[in-house]
């Protein structure tokens, strides 16, 4: 038989290690078990409660010993009684018979512990004894109460714990569906982190991008194709700047170039030491290529404004001088000439107006059924009297063109267009077919040349607005670059489809389709009346 100092000895040593263990355990649930399966234990109890303070300030069971789960709706009003009352108050006492009333269990004795950590109570301790007659000692109540400060101090940590985990995890989440990119670094620039965006804007997988320095994943250059993150890292700037950021292209992994902006958010130690940064990535692709849309236009504008009427100007300055007399050819030839770039000038202002009103909100079409040949034909003829004889044209629709339902006008302008390319980039002449063919319910008409052709990698852009292709006889024509752009919305307006095949040096042949118009009904006949034979 223990001598009792030598039994408090031995709960002292036995609580320490638990206190110990309990401080290893960061798992809430797992330490709720533990905690109530060792205090029903030291105490040799026979069932045990824990109860935690709720968001509310309630008390809510989480961890039971000897007690199903589906038992614990049966204790609510005892822990209602002990939000209220002081655990040992008879209102607790007379809620506890009723619980072993209504389960059918024998709670005889109960000893009750708050578990508080400092003056703040973050739950309650409830052991119960089975036997009639062995009740709690005034010892057992202190040996409970020095286990359950340890078990206090265990619980708030991993309480926590847990709540700093859920921060985290929200914010995991936060950075992961950003529509940004995000990234982290490490003080060696070395990435630590790499979000979904991230992978869509670089084309690195995580996996590969993780532990690699970001001036090698991301390799931001400018148009020169420097690459800024050596030369010009705005991290090096750091600390001058507190959110360095910088601008430029980035190789996607596909091959496609994507502009981006970053900006970072560096981290520094106590010490002031960079210790990371936090990098946001914008795709910035779309305002960029607008941006040298703007650039684009003001130049050609500029050019193709300022040359018509320059000309004009000048041939009028010659017809309006006195000094000098000219004879009727010359004064013809100047008056032709003013009216040609008067022409130019006004082409010019329609197709900006319908540039205008495509972006307004789309092209509006009056499709009536015509004969799209008849029009490729008076095209033809009207832009081939333009042309000297380097220049042959063909028509080669097949007979049983059905007819089309289109735009007059709009498909005039689509020959005009394609027929004057086909002639203006066919700097030494050849012939200029057109033709056309019909399959299903659409008919495809081309218009194809002998002149420069067109590199495959300028197509894609080929029918953007302003875009011109940057060689010497596109230099040396005037143009606007908005002839395929308007071709391109008249046609998908009428529901067509427009490309372009070609090959450098040998010539090119746009393609489009147009939809072919609903059969006429047949002439409205009498039907023989059935009534009046
Ligand atoms: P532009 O006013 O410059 O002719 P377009 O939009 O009609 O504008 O054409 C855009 C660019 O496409 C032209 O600048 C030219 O470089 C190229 N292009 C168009 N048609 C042809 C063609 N038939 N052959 C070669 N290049 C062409």
């Amino acid at each position: 038989m223990l001598e009792p100092n030598d039994r408090r000895l031995q709960q002292r040593d036995y609580v320490l290690r638990l206190a110990r263990a309990m401080a290893a355990q960061l798992d809430l649930e797992r330490l709720l078990n533990l905690v109530i399966a060792q205090a029903v234990n030291l105490l040799v109890g026979n069932y045990g409660l824990i109860a935690l303070c709720n968001a509310a300030g309630h008390l809510e069971i989480r961890a039971a010993f000897n007690l199903p789960l589906s038992s614990w709706a049966a204790f609510e009003d005892l822990m209602g009684a002990l939000d209220r009352y002081e655990p040992h108050a008879p209102e607790v006492s007379m809620e506890i018979r009723k619980v072993a009333a209504t389960l059918q269990l024998p709670l005889r004795q109960a000893v009750a512990l708050p578990l508080l950590v400092g003056e703040q109570q973050v739950g309650m301790l409830l052991i119960f004894r089975a036997a009639l007659n062995v009740g709690f000692t005034a010892d057992d109540r202190q040996f409970l109460g020095a286990f359950a400060d340890f078990a206090a101090i265990a619980v708030h940590n991993a309480q926590l714990y847990e709540a700093a985990n859920a921060e985290r995890s929200r914010l995991d989440t936060i950075i992961e569906q950003s529509a940004d990119g995000m990234m982290m670094l490490d003080a060696r620039w070395r990435i630590t982190r790499f979000n979904a965006a991230m992978e869509q804007l670089t084309g690195w997988p995580r996996e590969e991008a993780i532990g690699r320095p970001c001036a090698e994943v991301l390799a931001i250059h400018n148009d020169r194709g420097t690459n800024l993150c050596l030369t010009a890292c705005p991290l090096q700037a750091f600390p001058l700047d507190s959110h360095p950021a910088i601008e430029g292209w980035v190789a996607h992994r596909d091959g496609h170039e994507v502009y981006v902006g970053l900006s970072y958010s560096p981290t520094r130690d106590a010490a002031g030491r960079f210790v990371g940064a936090i990098g946001n990535v914008r795709d910035l692709t779309k305002q960029k290529r607008e941006e040298e849309l703007q650039a684009t236009f003001i130049s050609v504008m500029s050019h193709e404004l300022k040359t018509p009427v320059s000309i004009i100007k000048g041939y009028a300055s010659t017809l309006s001088r006195t000094d000098v007399s000219l004879d009727a050819a010359t004064q013809h030839e100047l008056l032709t000439g003013i009216e040609e770039e008067a022409d130019r000038l006004a082409n010019l202002i329609a197709d900006l107006l319908e540039v205008s009103r495509i972006q307004a909100g789309g092209l509006r079409i009056h499709p009536t059924e015509i004969d799209a040949a008849d029009i490729a034909a008076q095209v033809v003829s009207a832009l081939a009297a333009t042309t000297d004889e380097r220049f042959e044209f063909q028509l080669r629709f097949e007979h049983a063109m059905p007819a089309v339902l289109a735009d007059a006008e709009r498909l005039r302008m689509v020959f005009s267009n394609l027929i004057s390319n086909a002639i203006k980039y066919s700097p030494d002449g050849g012939t200029i077919r057109v033709g056309g063919w019909h399959e299903g319910a659409h008919v495809l008409i081309y218009v194809s040349d002998e002149g420069i052709g067109i590199a495959a990698d300028e197509i894609p852009r080929l029918f953007s607005r302003f875009y011109r292709v940057d060689n010497r006889l596109a230099r040396e024509t005037q143009g606007s670059g908005l002839g395929l752009y308007l071709t391109k919305a008249i046609i998908e307006a009428h529901g067509g489809r427009i490309w372009v095949d070609s090959s450098i040096g040998k010539g090119s042949r746009f393609t489009f389709t147009l939809p072919v118009a609903p059969p006429r009904l047949p002439e409205a006949t009498t039907l023989p009346s059935q009534d009046h034979p």
